[in-house]
């Protein structure tokens, strides 16, 4: 019997691989000297059956993706309270580095936004002192199933010209958010920002989070499962930039993008998505990725309110 998820999944990728506008990530020159034309596709059930198609062996850096499981362990450390103490959850409408808080809270709208994540990296900072990039990158690694590391050139670059990320810093001191020294969040939100990933363990990731924190492929349980429930709420509503309402309109998947050219998709209890193209639109969303997940959605019935997405829920199980 032919396999229904590698058609889909070959089907989105040959749709979304005739797209080939868009730019790539060029605020720090590493991110110029990629490949554009890369792109890698991959979905893994929450049962850990892996379909991929395309350069998923590509090593890039997270970026941006890494805001939600940097929250999901902000959550674990905190409680769900803990953390809106400091980040808010309202989709902000603004760019990823726009320097801004919500007006009334004076916090940073949402932990997908750069502000709010280097926020989140001043509770990690906080919790693990100077274990906290090992402790992160543990975390991340056993979400992937493999042990992932840091690309040190990009690391450098983005602290040597991350004056806006700097700046933030700066402000959420002010605000009492962050506290002395800064450098040491700001440092460890560049660093997390450029671990090293394929789009293969982007995928095995989201399906960590669809799977409730659990690794589908090695059992390991990496993440809380309430954490999890929280992270996939503030990724609907805010993962993809200022696109995030349309996003979540059109395709309907919990998801986080990043400049790296990275996309993730958690569809809960169901599949996990990764997929890598480096070419960026203009609100700094993979072109590629963009298409495929949407093609996967409309094939697959994975929007969320789709009436044919089942299997989030246990309710089914009591009629
Ligand atoms: N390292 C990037 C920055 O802080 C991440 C941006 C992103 O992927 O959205 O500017």
């Amino acid at each position: 019997m032919p396999d229904q998820l590698q058609i889909a999944l070959n089907d989105a990728y040959a749709q979304a691989v005739t797209q080939t506008d868009g730019h790539l990530a060029d605020y720090i020159p590493e991110l110029t000297v990629v490949d554009p034309d890369k792109f890698g596709l991959a979905i893994m059930t929450a049962k850990g059956r892996l379909c991929e198609v395309g350069d998923v062996d590509v090593a890039f850096t997270i970026q941006s993706v890494s805001k939600a499981f940097a929250y999901c362990m902000a959550l674990e450390l905190l409680g769900a309270e803990g953390v809106q103490a400091k980040v808010g959850v309202e989709p902000s409408g603004d760019a990823f580095n726009a320097i801004e808080f919500d007006p009334i809270s004076r916090r940073p709208y949402n932990p997908m936004v750069n502000a709010g994540a280097i926020a989140v990296a001043g509770i990690l900072r906080d919790a693990f002192q100077g274990n906290a990039l090992e402790r992160v990158l543990d975390r991340f690694s056993l979400a992937a199933g493999r042990k992932l590391d840091i690309d040190e050139s990009v690391f450098r670059s983005e602290q040597a010209t991350g004056y806006r990320n700097r700046a933030i810093g700066q402000l959420l001191c002010g605000a009492g958010l962050l506290h002395e020294p800064i450098d040491a969040a700001v440092d460890l939100y560049f660093q997390v920002c450029s671990i090293r990933v394929t789009a293969r363990d982007l995928a095995t990731m989201a399906a960590t989070l669809s799977n409730m924190g659990a690794n589908p492929t090695t059992g390991d349980e990496v993440f809380d499962f309430r954490a999890v429930r929280s992270t996939l709420s503030v990724m609907l509503s805010c993962g993809m930039y200022n696109f995030s309402g349309k996003w979540t309109h059109d395709v309907g998947i919990p998801a986080k993008s990043g400049v790296g050219g990275g996309l993730i998709g958690v569809v809960n209890r169901q599949v996990g998505i990764g997929a890598f193209s480096p070419r960026l639109d203009a609100k700094g969303n993979s072109v590629r990725g963009v298409h495929a997940m949407q093609r996967l959605s409309d094939e697959l019935g994975l929007h969320a309110f789709e009436c044919t997405n089942v299997g989030s829920s246990f309710v089914e199980h009591l009629l």
